[in-house]
């Protein structure tokens, strides 16, 4: 008999794979998975294009193109202030496949790593086939605040690592500078190297200058940070995505890499780099488009009667059910809306392990604004047909 290992014996579809399944067979408006329908940028195309058809379509070096690890370099100091090199950069084929290598690469059999909770669905999973036994630690809403006391318990001498991903996928809240300098400490005094999931980090609509937790005293050699083009440009299908680290830590994960995709096409790198060297106008015009969008959304759920979360990044609103007059689950309500009201969403509860709330429904809002009137007009006809 063929043996499955027992992480994946029993494992479904990714939430976002089965709404975005559940929305094309019921034809339904996809607020699930998030991803623009936007047109992608032409610079971006363009440069994509000239790509394929005037430079090499064999493999590039196993840790990117150079052309690309410098652009990620450039990038990070012109708007986060870092101050990296090209060997302290590894392009991978996505976030995923970052986290994916860096897990395999840091955890030994029954490390305990930290999550916070909601978490991105790879984190546990990989976490467990790397070897690793998952810690969570719960956030709650409405705030999702980090609070030192609740991670203090969960560490235990077992404990190696701690994942933070910040902004955070669903909530669309951003790690406040006391929060990041807290969770630095904690990882000093434990010895603990954190896994900074910050693929967000560009689509912030506060304001503010992103920071790292790469950027805080005492994390050079302790964080590992990963990013993604997918949200920085809203081209969430190319993957390409990187890690970045002290050289030596870069170096070695760059080896649990080279074994999973060995490397990522090579035109798309290319313009990837063209793109993160695009003025500072360019990226704030592309932001007013998500930012008119976000605004569009909230706007039109809040004349309807339905409660908005606080969120300052991602492409994501989160609905309280509860205060918006539905008191069915929130899993319960985005399988029946994506086919009774043809609204695809999803349920924040799929984001925890075990017990977490279970009255918020993600929506994405990187949609035409028509689109969004329409979702929003078909989940209130759902909600009245539902009292
Ligand atoms: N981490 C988080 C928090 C995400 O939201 C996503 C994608 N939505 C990823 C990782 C994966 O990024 P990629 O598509 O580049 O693999
Ligand atoms: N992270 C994306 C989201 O939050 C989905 C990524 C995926 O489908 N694997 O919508």
């Amino acid at each position: 008999m063929t043996a499955i290992h027992p992480v994946y014996a029993a494992m479904a579809p990714t939430i976002f794979e089965h709404m975005s399944g559940l929305a094309r067979a019921h034809g339904a408006i996809n607020l699930g998975q998030g991803f623009p329908d936007a047109p992608p940028h032409p610079d971006m195309i363009e440069a994509a294009a000239r790509a394929l058809t005037e430079r090499s379509n064999q493999y590039p070096p196993a840790f990117g193109v150079p052309e690309l690890r410098d652009a990620i370099t450039g990038f990070y100091a012109r708007r986060q202030g870092l101050s990296l090199t090209r060997e302290q950069v590894v392009v991978t084929s996505g976030a995923t496949e970052g986290l994916a290598a860096a897990l395999l690469a840091l955890v030994n059999p029954h490390d305990e790593v930290i999550l916070f909770q909601p978490a991105y669905d790879s984190y546990a999973p990989m976490v467990r086939r790397a070897g690793g036994v998952p810690v969570s630690v719960p956030l709650s809403p409405p705030d999702w605040r980090y609070d030192a006391d609740r991670i203090a318990a969960a560490i235990t001498p077992r404990t190696r690592l701690l994942m933070l991903n910040d902004p955070l996928n669903p909530a669309g809240t951003v790690a406040s500078d006391a929060e990041l300098a807290m969770i630095a400490d904690v990882c000093g005094r434990h010895d603990l190297t954190a896994i900074c999931d910050e693929v967000w980090e560009d689509v912030r609509f506060d304001g503010v200058a992103h920071r790292s937790l790469l950027a805080m005293p005492g994390m050079e050699r302790r964080a590992i940070k990963i990013g993604s083009a997918g949200k920085i440009f809203g081209l969430t299908g190319w993957k390409v995505g990187w890690f970045c680290a002290a050289p030596d830590i870069a170096q070695a994960l760059g080896r649990a890499h080279q074994f999973l995709t060995f490397t990522t096409p090579p035109v798309l790198q290319w313009a990837v780099a063209e793109g993160l060297a695009r003025s500072d106008s360019w990226f704030a015009e592309q932001r007013a488009g998500w930012t008119a969008s976000r605004r569009h959304l909230a706007d039109a759920l809040e004349r309807a009667g339905f409660v908005v979360l606080p969120n300052a990044a991602t492409w994501f609103l989160c609905v309280d059910l509860a205060a918006s007059g539905i008191a069915l689950d929130d899993r319960e309500i985005s399988e029946r809306a994506v086919r009774e009201a043809g609204v695809a969403s999803i349920p924040v509860s799929a984001l925890f392990e075990g017990d977490g709330p279970r009255h918020i429904l993600r929506l994405c809002f990187a949609k035409d604004h028509r689109t969004l009137d329409e979702a929003v007009a078909r989940l209130t006809a759902f909600r009245a047909a539902l009292t």
